[in-house]
């Protein structure tokens, strides 16, 4: 039996031309007990990559957190495969507005301690406690209201290059950090003013907002499905969009365009510019926005000294990186000296 990947992404990448069939990017999660992630794991793995389901998926002891593709004519068979676990019948699907064939070129699905790495202890509050889900309609609503703090809880890079107008938006590199810089922002106003979180697609906001509720917070709200459904009901609705820029996304596309509005800058020379790249030096690899004519003068790197290992030979470059790890430039993403214009 086979349960993991044999093809490579370069291999993988070439028979999805190829086939050139239209495939669907979602998302979705679940916060469920599950006795047995190793087996819920291997399940998953021998039925998805039978209906050539590509993606990312985060299998724990609380749930599952997926992000992937499917065929679009193979679209109602993954959905009845959903529908036959019981707490993922009729779980929400967040749909990609913009589809991209190649957004995902391997199925991984991985047994973690968690589904979101959101460094909370569990045990030390009850996360079934949540905020108030709300759709987009009454979203609008509630940043509307004056007594509304309207807080985005996602990373800096994400944040960077579209968010709600409005929205306190959190210099910070992970979740964890920025539950605590909110908290002591809003210390204040813990009884008198609602607190409203969103995210990509719902799922930091589910413990952020039990976590408030535990912290003394009195009107806790999150948007739900986050950034994906509130689009999708936007426009199904016919609603004012309160959302600027693009929407960071964890797959190849990296973002999808929300409204017309370039809200970043190039990293490089400072020119309106909201297109994430990773540094071409492979040792590198640091997330950054970088806009067309910067890439081309340095050839997809993102300092001179990447510009330099990424033009050597590629056995001098794997010599170089050897016992070097990139890790922790990846974990700082879009954060580096050399990047004038990242703020
Ligand atoms: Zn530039
Ligand atoms: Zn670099």
């Amino acid at each position: 039996m086979q349960l993991y990947n044999k093809l490579s992404a370069k291999e993988r990448e070439a028979l999805l031309e190829e086939a050139g069939e239209d495939r669907l990017t979602l998302s979705f999660y679940a916060y469920a007990k599950i006795g047995n992630p190793e087996l819920f794991r291997n399940h998953l793995f021998i039925a998805w990559d039978q209906m050539d389901v590509l993606g990312r998926i985060y299998v724990a002891h609380e749930g599952i957190n997926a992000q992937l593709s499917v065929p679009a004519d193979r679209f109602n068979e993954f959905k009845k495969f959903l529908d036959e676990i019981y707490f993922l019948e009729n779980v929400r699907l967040n749909i990609a507005i913009e589809h991209d064939i190649k957004s995902f070129l391997k199925l991984k699905v991985k047994v973690r301690k968690k589904i979101v790495a959101d460094g909370l202890n569990d045990e030390t509050f009850d996360v079934r406690n949540k905020g108030v889900h709300v759709d987009a309609a009454k979203f609008n609503d509630l940043i509307n209201d004056p007594n509304t703090i309207l807080v985005d809880m996602r990373n800096h890079y994400e944040s960077e290059i579209g968010h709600f107008q409005g929205a306190i938006t959190p210099d910070v590199d992970t979740f964890r950090d920025s539950l605590d810089i909110i908290e002591e922002d809003l210390k204040e106003h813990k009884e008198d003013k609602n607190l409203v979180m969103y995210c990509t697609g719902g799922i930091r906001c589910e413990k952020a907002s039990a976590y408030y509720k535990h912290r003394g917070f009195k009107n806790v709200f999150q948007l739900e499905g986050g950034i994906i459904e509130y689009t999708r009901q936007v426009e199904n609705q016919k609603l004012e969009n309160k959302f600027i820029g693009k929407n960071f996304v964890f797959d190849h596309r990296r973002s999808e365009r929300i409204s017309e509005d370039v809200i970043a800058q190039c990293h490089q020379c400072g020119k309106p510019c909201d297109t994430h790249v990773n540094c071409a030096n492979e040792a590198c690899h640091l997330l950054f926005i970088q806009c067309k004519e910067c890439a081309e003068k340095m050839n997809d790197c993102c300092s001179d000294d990447c510009k330099e290992i990424a033009a050597l030979p590629y056995e001098e470059q794997k010599a170089l990186r050897k016992g070097k790890g990139a890790s922790n430039k990846i974990f700082k993403k879009g954060r580096s000296e050399v990047l004038r214009f990242k703020q």
